[in-house]
């Protein structure tokens, strides 16, 4: 039994709950984690292995010609870049770069269950803003719940865990009211995925004001979840800040060639995009008809908000041969996967309602 004591703040953090294993059967589909159904591309799979040569070596600790592809791409400077061990881990750093502690970080709630946690290391306070009607962003609110202890609002857009993203009209007010030296952080997660008009282009957001911090992933619309590659634009100044606040070496070797052929590959992958998308409209569409109420989502997974039925939904969805994720008490959260997955997902959800 050690003695040695353990920070104070981790009792009482919440649980980041993985996603969960498919189970082994005929019909046995993922749909828990919002990873991409498609298998990795062969010429990602090459530089892959190319890598692994170079494995007794430490990883080019900026990822110099990964940032510039990316800077290329975005068409922002390289030094704006600053790339980690998944989005979620630049979050993390951002966060440390900036607050002091017991500064506030205002956050969506319900939203992306590693913010209260990635808060909460950074020494910040959370202060969770409910979500309006259609789980939407409160904007008004989340800027109403700025005070003089705010550093960090977190805008989560698409919003995970229940689809809609931010419109041009609500950021563009929410900017406006917002103190220029509060950070504000774009997650662009889901960014590839969105195709409503209305939704702005967080890089367009970013070029008009210096407090704006963007965080994207090579996770999803991109497939390397597995690999962990995640970056954020940010004003030299801050991402220098970021970067001087991250793990050092933090993204592989393996990791940074296999992103750099996704960017070389990006017109087949969003092509992938392209039919995830589709498969969507059809999930909605199917539900809707079935007389679900389904929020908006511009991102690769929908959202039932199924309340204190939720755990029960999910354990049946599972025994049935789709995992999906329960949010207890709240709803459930389905990932848009292959056609065959959404076949059988509409089946069980049409099932749920006619008993
Ligand atoms: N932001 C949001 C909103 C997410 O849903 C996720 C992944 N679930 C992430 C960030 C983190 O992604 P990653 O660490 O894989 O880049």
């Amino acid at each position: 039994m050690t003695r040695v004591p353990l920070r104070q703040a981790l009792a009482d953090l919440p649980p980041y709950v993985p996603g969960g294993r498919a189970p082994v059967g005929a019909a046995a589909f993922k749909l828990s984690s919002n990873e991409n159904p498609y298998p990795p591309l062969p010429s990602v799979m090459a530089a892959i292995v190319d890598a692994a040569a170079d494995i007794n070596r430490y990883p080019d600790m900026y990822a110099t010609e990964l940032s510039e592809a990316i800077a290329a791409r975005l068409g922002v400077g390289t030094d704006t870049i600053v790339t980690g061990c998944g989005s979620v881990a630049v979050l993390g750093h951002v966060l440390t770069a900036v607050c002091e502690a017991g500064d506030e970080v205002v956050l969506p709630w319900r939203s992306f269950e590693a913010y209260p946690i990635a808060i909460t290391l950074a020494g910040a306070v959370g202060v969770p803003v409910p979500l309006a009607a259609g789980g939407r962003l409160d904007l008004a609110a989340m800027a109403a719940a700025v005070t003089p202890r705010t550093r960090v609002v977190l805008v989560c857009t698409p919003n995970n865990p229940t689809g809609p993203a931010v419109h041009a009209d609500e950021l563009d007010a929410f900017l406006e009211a917002v103190p220029s030296d509060v950070l504000v952080v774009l997650d662009e997660a889901y960014v590839e995925f969105v195709r409503d008009p209305d939704v702005p282009d967080g890089l367009a957001v970013f070029a008009d004001h210096p407090n704006v911090v963007v965080l994207r992933t090579f996770s999803k619309a991109y497939g390397l979840a597995g690999l962990r590659v995640g970056y954020a634009v940010a004003r030299p100044r801050l991402a220098a800040g970021i970067r001087a606040a991250s793990t050092p070496f933090g993204v592989s070797h393996p990791a940074q060639l296999a992103a750099l052929a996704s960017l070389d590959a990006a017109d087949e992958l969003l092509a992938r995009v392209d039919r995830v998308v589709r498969q969507r409209t059809r999930l909605l569409d199917g539900l809707r008809a079935q007389g679900w109420e389904v929020p908006d989502t511009q991102a690769n997974f929908v959202w039932l908000p199924l309340g204190e039925a939720s755990t029960h939904f999910a354990e049946r969805s599972i025994r049935a041969g789709v995992v999906v994720r329960p949010f207890a008490g709240d709803g459930v959260r389905v990932s848009v996967g292959e056609p065959e997955a959404i076949d059988l997902f509409l089946e069980i959800a049409g099932e749920h309602l006619s008993r």
